[in-house]
């Protein structure tokens, strides 16, 4: 439970971190709320030659309103102050960000860190991939814009690159037509998810389903949309068993997991289960 030994830099300026990172050439790795990044040391799953503690940079915190309506949320915004924010405006964020964790992990633990993480059962990607928001990454070659589509490569696998930082998280503005739900089975002992499922449903004018967005996490080496449910969603009546033929699709094209907390029939199972339950509750915010 000791790390091995590193050194430890606070730059005071993001210009600095990123001169930093990028001197490092691939050696350090950057802290944010250490929620994920320490225990990977300690258990020396993780060996670092040096930290760069971004956790005190102040351009990277809080939620602002753009002038196109989105919302920016820095990258080292915590949960808590995430649930704080007008982006609790989302019903899916209202859903899953209270059952993250323990209150110290929520306290801590930042939305940048959350998805740089990229752990295959982390339940933020599920809901960002469903709202279909937009990444910054800075270096000190400059910035880039990336959308979060194929952002998760695989397990603990980004498109980020070794020298960015990801500094933040552009949401969609609030659609009047829109509902959206966040449910999942969780590990009891970590709050993990085994199966999570993020649905975003679009009412059509005369009734019915427009069009979806639903991400699974949980389930596969990293999160996906869940395309052949949306497909079957859109144009839809929005009946009971359109919902339910269209949730039999949530596995499609993956790999499913299998592990001492699910195996894969199981786990494929209550994908179908929870994707139900997801779009059915998102609809029913539609519709209220
Ligand atoms: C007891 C416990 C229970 C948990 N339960 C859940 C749960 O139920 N659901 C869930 O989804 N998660 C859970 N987590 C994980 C937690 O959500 C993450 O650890 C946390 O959000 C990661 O954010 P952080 O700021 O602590 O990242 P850190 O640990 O500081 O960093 C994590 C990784 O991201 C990189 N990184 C961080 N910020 C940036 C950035 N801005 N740009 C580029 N790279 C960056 C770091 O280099 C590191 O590789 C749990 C964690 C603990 C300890």
């Amino acid at each position: 439970m000791i790390p091995a030994a590193f050194d430890y830099r606070r730059p005071r300026s993001l210009d600095e971190a990123l001169a930093a990172l990028a001197e490092s050439d691939g050696s350090a790795k950057v802290i944010a709320g250490g929620m994920s990044i320490l225990p990977l040391m300690k258990l020396r799953l993780a060996s670092p030659d040096s930290l760069i503690d971004i956790g005190r940079l102040d351009d990277l915190k809080g939620v602002r309103r753009m002038d196109d309506g989105r919302l920016a949320v820095g990258a080292l915004t915590t949960y808590a102050e995430l649930l704080e924010s007008p982006a609790r405006h989302y019903g899916l964020l209202r859903d899953a960000l209270p059952q993250i964790g323990d209150l110290q992990v929520r306290n801590r633990g930042t939305v940048g860190g959350a998805i740089a993480h990229a752990d295959p059962a982390s339940d933020l990607p599920a809901c960002l991939l469903a709202l279909d928001v937009e990444l910054v990454a800075r270096s000190v070659r400059g910035e880039r814009t990336i959308p979060i589509a194929g952002f998760f490569e695989g397990a603990f696998t980004t498109g980020l690159r070794e020298d960015e930082l990801l500094t933040e998280i552009r949401l969609p503005g609030g659609r009047d037509d829109a509902g959206s739900a966040y449910v999942s089975l969780q590990n009891p002992a970590s709050g993990y998810a085994i199966v999570g499922v993020a649905a975003v449903v679009f009412g059509a004018a005369g009734g019915g389903i427009a069009g979806a967005a639903v991400a699974l996490t949980g389930v596969a080496d990293a999160a996906y949309r869940a395309t052949a449910v949306e497909a079957a969603l859109a144009g839809s009546d929005g009946s009971p068993a359109a919902l339910a033929a269209a949730a039999e699709h949530a596995a499609d094209g993956q790999t499913v997991n299998g592990d001492i907390h699910a195996d894969r029939d199981y786990r494929s199972r209550m994908a179908v289960v929870y994707t139900r339950r997801a779009i059915e509750t998102a609809l029913a915010r539609l519709s209220a």
